[in-house]
Formats: C-alpha cells, sequence, structure tokens
C-alpha cells in the first residue's frame, strides 16, 4: 500500500530502488515504532471482551461526574492529547491485566495490543504522563469506585444481607534502612535552631561547615562533631549535611523534619521513605513497615462496597468509619455487618445499638477457638467454654464455673465466674498460681448482647460466611492479581493506588452480569 502510494506522487520504485532500501533499513521494528496505528482500534475484538465495558463504564462515569474532572485536553496552557477518559481507562484496564505500573502500561502500548489501542484511540501516551495523570487524579479514582457500587446496586448485583468488614495488613514501600529516631528529629531542630550562636568567636554553623564540607576537624569544632556524632545515625547526618550544601533548603529541611515528627506513633522510628506507614506486625506476627487496608463486602456477588487504607496497627477504631463509608456509598445498610474480634470494641457496639444497626461478631476467646485450640496453651482463657444459655464457663477439665460477682477491673466491670473443683483438681498448678481459677468477662449489656447474638445459630451460619466472602478479596488480591506491596508512598497516593483494584473486582462482577450495556 505504501509503494502505490508513493508510485502515486510520483515515485517510480524501480528507478529509485537503492533509495527505497536505505528508507526501509532506517525504519524501526513495528513493537518499537511510537506511531504504529491499528485503523479501526477494537474491530478485532470479541463482542465479549472487558474492555468494551470498561470504556462504556467510564464514559458514562465522566458524562455524569466530567464536571468534577479537570479534562486534560480541556485546560488552558500547552495543548494537552489526552482525554481524562482515555488514561483512566487505559490504568483500570491495565489493572484488569496485571498492569499496575507506569512502566508496565508503557511497554503494554508500545506492544500495540488492540484493547489498549481501543481504550487510548490510538494514542500513545508516555510513562511520565500516565505518572502525572494517577498523580492527580486520586479522588477522581476513589469516585469511580464509588460509581461502579452506584451501578452494582441499580444492577441488583449487591444483596443487603450481609456485608463483611475485614482488614489486611500490606507492605509499604518504605525501607528498612532508611530510619529516624524521634531523637534525632529533636536534636537535628534544635541544633538548626542554634546555628548562629556564636562559641570561641565561631559560629556552630561555621564549625560544623568546616568538618562536613572542608574535612577539617581541629580544636575549634571537635566537640560539636563529636556532639552530633553521639546524636545522629545516617538518616540524621544526611539531612543536616543536605543543610549544609545549600542553606537556601533550610525551609525544606525544618518541613521535612516537621512532617517525620507528625508521623511519630509515639514508640518505634519513623520511616524516612514513607513517613505515613506505621511498624505494624502482619498476619503471622512479623513487625514491618506496612499500611492497612479495610474492605467491606456483600455476600451476593462479593462486591466491594466500601475501602479505606488507614496507618492504624490495630482494627479496633475501624468498624465505625467503614459502616459509615458502606452506608454513603449504599442507598440502605445490609440486614447485617460480620466482623472479626479485632473490631470490637464498646464504642464499636455502643455505635451498632444506637443506630440500631445489626451487626455479629465473636469476641477475643470465640475467635480463638475458631482458629482452634492449641494445646500448648491448654489452659488459657479461650479454651474456656462460654454456655451463654446458662451463663457459666466450663473448663478443659469439664468443670462448670459459675458466676459469683460483678468487680471492677482496668477496662471496666466484669462479671467473674469460679468453681471450688479447684481446690482438688490435679492440675491446678498449670491452670492458675491462685487458690482457685477465675474467668471474668466484660459486664456491659451490650457486649452481652452481641455475645448472645452471635452464639444464636443464625449469628454463627452468618459469621461462617466472612471466611468466604470478607477474606477471599484479599486472597485473590494477593495470589490472583500477583499483588506484591504497595509501590507508592504516603497514604493518600496508596489510596489512590489500592482503590484501583476495587473498582477491576467489581468491573469484573458487573462485565459477568450485565450482558447489555
Ligand atoms: S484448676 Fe479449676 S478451672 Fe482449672 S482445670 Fe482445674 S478445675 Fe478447671
Amino acid at each position: 500500500m505504501g509503494f502505490i502510494s508513493l508510485k502515486f506522487f510520483g515515485f517510480d520504485f524501480e528507478k529509485n530502488e537503492k533509495k527505497m532500501i536505505i528508507m526501509l533499513s532506517t525504519l524501526k521494528p513495528i513493537d518499537m515504532q511510537s506511531n504504529f496505528i491499528l485503523n479501526v482500534p477494537g474491530e478485532n475484538l470479541h463482542d465479549n471482551n472487558i474492555a468494551f465495558t470498561v470504556k462504556k463504564l467510564i464514559h458514562l462515569f465522566i458524562e455524569e461526574f466530567g464536571f468534577l474532572v479537570e479534562n486534560e485536553k480541556h485546560k488552558l496552557g500547552r495543548h494537552k492529547t489526552y482525554e481524562t477518559e482515555e488514561l483512566l481507562g487505559l490504568i483500570i484496564l491495565g489493572a484488569i491485566n496485571n498492569k499496575n505500573s507506569c512502566r508496565k502500561l508503557e511497554e503494554w502500548i508500545k506492544n500495540n495490543d488492540e484493547t489498549c489501542a481501543y481504550i487510548l484511540n490510538n494514542k500513545k501516551p508516555h510513562k511520565s504522563t500516565i505518572n502525572r495523570f494517577y498523580n492527580k487524579n486520586g479522588l477522581v479514582i476513589e469516585l469511580l469506585f464509588d460509581y461502579t457500587v452506584e451501578l452494582g446496586e441499580k444492577a441488583g448485583l449487591i444483596g443487603f444481607k450481609l456485608v463483611t468488614i475485614d482488614g489486611s495488613i500490606l507492605k509499604a514501600n518504605a525501607s528498612k534502612n532508611k530510619l529516624i529516631r524521634i531523637e534525632e528529629l529533636n536534636y537535628l531542630e534544635n541544633i538548626i535552631g542554634n546555628f548562629h550562636k556564636i562559641e570561641n568567636g565561631e559560629n556552630i554553623l561555621f564549625k560544623i561547615q568546616k568538618y562536613f564540607l572542608g574535612n577539617i576537624l581541629d580544636e575549634s569544632n571537635e566537640k560539636i562533631i563529636k556532639e552530633i556524632k553521639n546524636n545522629l545515625k545516617k538518616e540524621g547526618i544526611k539531612l543536616l549535611t543536605k543543610l549544609l550544601w545549600n542553606f537556601d533548603e533550610k525551609n525544606a529541611v525544618l518541613k521535612a523534619i516537621d512532617i517525620l515528627k507528625r508521623n511519630y506513633d509515639g514508640k518505634h522510628t519513623i520511616s524516612v521513605t514513607d513517613p505515613e506507614c506505621r511498624w505494624m506486625p502482619d498476619k503471622k506476627g512479623v513487625m514491618g513497615l506496612n499500611y492497612n487496608y479495610q474492605v467491606a463486602s456483600d455476600d451476593k456477588y462479593d462486591f466491594i462496597v466500601g475501602q479505606k487504607v488507614v496507618n492504624d496497627a490495630t482494627d479496633h477504631n475501624q468498624l465505625i468509619p467503614m459502616i459509615e463509608t458502606v452506608r454513603m456509598n449504599l442507598s440502605k445498610h445490609p440486614d447485617f455487618y460480620v466482623a472479626d474480634n479485632g473490631f470490637l470494641t464498646t464504642k464499636a457496639v455502643e455505635y451498632i445499638f444506637k443506630h440500631n444497626i445489626k451487626a455479629i461478631m465473636p469476641d477475643r476467646d470465640e475467635s480463638s477457638k475458631i482458629k482452634g485450640i492449641d494445646e500448648s496453651k491448654k489452659f488459657k482463657k479461650s479454651n474456656f467454654e462460654y454456655n451463654w444459655v446458662n451463663d457459666t464457663y466450663i473448663c478443659p477439665e469439664k468443670k462448670i464455673l459459675e458466676y459469683q460477682n460483678n468487680r471492677k477491673m482496668s477496662n471496666g466491670i466484669n462479671r467473674v465466674y469460679s468453681t471450688d473443683e479447684c481446690k482438688s483438681c490435679d492440675v491446678l498448678e498449670k491452670c492458675t498460681k491462685g487458690s482457685k481459677r477465675e474467668i471474668s468477662h466484660l459486664a456491659h449489656p451490650l457486649r452481652i448482647k452481641m455475645r448472645e447474638d452471635y452464639h444464636s445459630d443464625f449469628g454463627r451460619e452468618q459469621y461462617q460466611k466472612r471466611f468466604h466472602t470478607g477474606e477471599s478479596y484479599f486472597g485473590t488480591l494477593r495470589y490472583g492479581r500477583n499483588f506484591r506491596g504497595i509501590r507508592r508512598v504516603s497514604i493518600k497516593k496508596v489510596q489512590t493506588e489500592l482503590t484501583i483494584q476495587p473498582i477491576v473486582h467489581n468491573i469484573k462482577i458487573l462485565h459477568k452480569h450485565i450482558n447489555k450495556w
């Protein structure tokens, strides 16, 4: 076709064979050409290809929420080539195909994948364009997630019977070698504040500069350099030298110190790579720099109806915000919420009853039982079975501990249970250091009601569903979508990155169940 056109424009191939060979030899292989174009992208795709669903859904979303979206093409200044619809479509379709990084997306585009050409209208954005779009459109991506939930509800894909709330600890993109202690930050702030103090005719800044910039260590600066080395480790010294090299950076360094200090959790070192992540144990109990990702899923088709990234090491404070997130995304509460014992607090239980919400949560002891009895810890409280009908406990030796009284303890008023049978028990010493074993639980009436609800046949049946609903999403994320940890830094960007995944999850369900868009 190229030859015909050239002849048409007066180029005679036979006469100019040599020229033509040189021209052809300079052409790049097809996969390296940046302007290789499919005339009608999408024409070779099967009608059921998910790319059609993605494009249509994003088109509908932009039509409805376009006023919130800053359109790349319509901004003032340099002419922008890409529409929000195109780049958003690329990111979602890429995630469906396990292409989650900007580099992988760029490689994918270069390979002339037809779904990719279809979604991008044959355009070929550079990875820096994709990255810029990603960083600037966190809110749009979160809105798109809410929009998938809205579509799921309209399509009848949300059952409103049971919503499971669960959290998972995900590895942050933070180096364990780049840490700083709060004491170092305080010292840095202090020393920067004293830079212009004069000591023996020289200011402190000059003395420090002499060593770090001029490699001079003499009587005049020996003391202060020793003090700095005693108080600062690698990352602290880095911050200090950054300032010494360019004093214009003073405000930037002070701001960095302030951000790091604000992210001190009161106990651990702070990550310099991502100050907003936290030291927290993962599922296996291994401490690491992580984020806590909360997900709420409806049990009808496992549709994700709420999600949030937090840097709280535990789930204690997450039930109320997650219930509120779900309620905001759906037109009503589901019949029941289910969550594990990590979410159970008196505050959460009071909120549930006050708002007439139904929830099923086991207490800590029940949850341990579900995970299996540890024989090496036979006499732990979790191995004492509570009989909620008789309000008694049965010990590992099958003796019945009856309710004795209410007693004030550090966590509030507790109901206390014991038996006189302990006195003649052969394993008394293994079971307790006292003359008889006492078991107690919080006497809060709503906590007792929550216990009763969980112990009912219906409650147990509903709770069991949690294992296939809530936990299956994290399984799919890790093993199905090859998710190997967070790539971005700062909680806001991590939230954007993780929101892509439930969008993909929901779009797949929508694609499967909606025949016509
Ligand atoms: S000491 Fe008491 S509570 Fe413990 S195993 Fe023996 S009878 Fe049961």
